[in-house]
């Protein structure tokens, strides 16, 4: 299929380049043009079987980009709530500390609380009412590029290739096979989202990460609560720090009231621990039972779950975001502030730029580097930069622990994002999982993030029931979609030296050591992995956090996958 612009992914950054890009055609045709341009053949991939149905977040939106793309939206979005009350904490095991002020990157007066599941779906009807064809339930699963260099001023990506319907768990058609399409694009915009499969295609391809700037990123796990009334209010916003994590990791909670009855609450577990047993799953439910939490919890009701992976690694670890025929957008490129832990309004800004730049391809008919740099170009002179630039330095500054990086913050908030010294170096997360034999003594702080939560089935739940409360589904006479090229390193190496992490990591227990019959050695049972990849909520926590970096999250046939519905 030919098409003039493909989209891959239809969240918030996929869909605010579709709709730019509407606008943009339609006043250009609508001032009297000799040849007007088509719509007909741009198109949005999305994997979910409905639109918004894959997306996550806690979520707060900052306006800003929503009100350039679309002024007065308001009046028409769903928005649950205006943020009108904060406040911050640090949790020890049994206490609470409040922080005298809210930090000011954490104030969050006049942004919205808003399912981001609700807000694209929203997204998704504006983009199809301008006259742009969403496919639902299409993944992108490969890059097709024109030529064999991986040279990035000479590569050209030629647009993408969609997922085989239709094929069998041992990989053979079944009765409705279907093959993929081949969308042959003049521009292809990669929008997939954090650790996007087609975005890791161009970037590895290519070598545009930085080395000295790996990408870093954190794994939100959230549920969303009916609790009884009085207790968070509608448009109050709570960030805590500390218990369960120690001050040797990354991470927090979240609580944000959507209406005077119903909480969104999560906890955000940055993917550079050192201790391979780390469970974020566990982590978020010993919060919970945290009597800080507990308190706005007990006798409520837990209605959905899910989890997330974010970027946190800022403008340094931004790879190269345009080339031959290709642009990266929102989370697939590093949009995030983790400082201010938003990156929905950095998405949409990021796809409207985007936009912009291919529309300008396709009045000129030329999609090359020198033409896409534009968009670098916008980038750099858009408030996108002016906001990532002064945060450059966040994330790394908590690569030793809580106390140096809030230090380090604090002189970054007065130097504008320097800091005493050259820039900091991003290193990759999994790079500081340490063996199994260098872990020392017990712990007994680390207890309540090492290893599964069993749950109490009220307050607090194993991985298999909040999985049933993602509404993930698929076909199960399907191929993995989690691939790991080297069975034998799970079995052998990985157990003496790491413990098998998957295990830990994934919030959907699809990693699972189960015993084989041994083979007599006085080791003890042997152990295979079993991947039960029916339960995988799309969160790509494995594929960025594997110490041996040996699995890769592919698509599965489009349409499986979590429901988000309301999260
Ligand atoms: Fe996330 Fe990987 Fe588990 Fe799927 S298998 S839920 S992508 S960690």
């Amino acid at each position: 299929m030919e098409a003039d612009v493909v989209i891959v992914g239809g969240g918030p950054a996929g869909m605010a380049c579709a709709l730019r890009l509407a606008q943009l055609i339609d006043a250009y045709n609508a001032s009297g043009v000799d040849e007007p341009l088509s719509k007909e053949n741009i198109y949005v991939l999305e994997k979910a079987r409905e639109v918004g149905q894959h997306c996550l977040s806690g979520a707060l939106l900052d306006p800003r980009s929503m009100r350039e793309l679309l002024p007065g939206f308001e009046k028409e979005a769903p928005i649950d709530a205006e943020v009108t009350k904060e406040s911050v904490w640090f949790l020890t095991k049994n206490g609470q500390r409040k922080f005298p002020i809210v930090p000011p990157p954490l104030e969050d007066h006049g942004n919205y609380v808003i399912s981001l599941n609700k807000f694209v779906k929203w997204m998704g009807q504006k983009v199809e009412e301008a006259g742009i064809t969403v496919f639902t339930g299409f993944a992108g699963s490969e890059v097709l590029w024109a030529d064999d260099s991986d040279d990035p001023d000479v590569a050209r990506v030629d647009g993408v290739r969609t997922d085989d319907k239709g094929v069998d768990k041992d990989g053979q058609p079944k009765a409705n096979f279907e093959p993929g399409y081949e969308l042959r694009a003049k521009v292809t915009i990669l929008a997939e989202g954090t650790r996007g499969n087609c975005a890791k295609e161009v970037i590895g391809r290519l070598g545009l990460e930085d080395p000295e700037h790996a990408q870093t990123y954190g794994l939100g796990v959230k549920e969303l609560w009916e609790i009884p009334a009085g207790r968070v209010a509608k448009g109050e916003v709570i960030y805590t720090l500390g218990y369960p994590l120690t001050t040797r990791e990354y991470g927090g909670a979240w609580v944000y009231g959507i209406s005077d009855t119903l909480v969104s609450v999560g906890y955000v577990t940055g993917l550079d621990y050192e201790d391979p047993r780390t469970d974020p799953h566990h982590v978020f439910q010993s919060f919970k039972e945290h009597p800080f939490a507990r308190r706005i919890l007990d006798g409520g009701k837990m209605v959905r779950y899910g989890a997330k992976s974010l970027p946190y690694g800022g403008w340094l670890t931004m790879p190269r975001i345009y080339g031959n025929g290709w642009m990266l957008l929102g989370d697939s490129a590093s949009f995030l502030n983790s400082q201010r832990l938003k990156g929905i309004h950095l998405a949409i800004k990021s796809g409207m730029l985007a936009a912009e730049t291919a529309f300008e391809a396709l009045l000129s008919g030329d999609s090359s580097a020198e033409r896409l740099q534009g968009y670098k170009a916008r980038v750099d002179t858009s408030w996108i930069h002016e906001e990532l630039w002064r945060v450059r330095n966040f994330h790394q500054g908590f690569e030793h622990g809580l106390l140096e990086g809030v230090v380090s913050a604090a002189i970054q908030q007065v130097m504008r994002g320097s800091i005493l010294g050259p820039d900091r170096k991003n290193h990759a997360g999994y790079t500081r999982m340490i063996h199994l034999d260098e872990i020392g003594p017990p712990d007994l702080n680390r207890g309540p993030m090492i290893g599964h939560a069993r749950g109490d089935g009220k307050l607090t739940f194993d991985r298999l029931t909040d999985v049933f409360h993602s509404g993930t589904r698929h076909d199960e006479d399907q191929p993995s979609h989690l691939v790991v090229e080297d069975l034998n390193i799970c079995s052998g190496r990985c157990v003496r030296e790491y413990g098998n992490p998957c295990q830990y990591f994934c919030p959907a227990a699809v990693y699972e050591m189960v015993e084989i019959a041994s083979d007599g050695a006085a080791a003890g049972p042997a152990k295979e992995l079993r991947i039960n990849f029916t339960n995988c909520v799309h969160c790509k926590t494995c594929d960025i956090m594997d110490p041996y970096q040996i699995i890769q999250w592919v698509p599965p046939e489009g349409g499986g996958g979590p429901n988000y519905d309301g999260m």
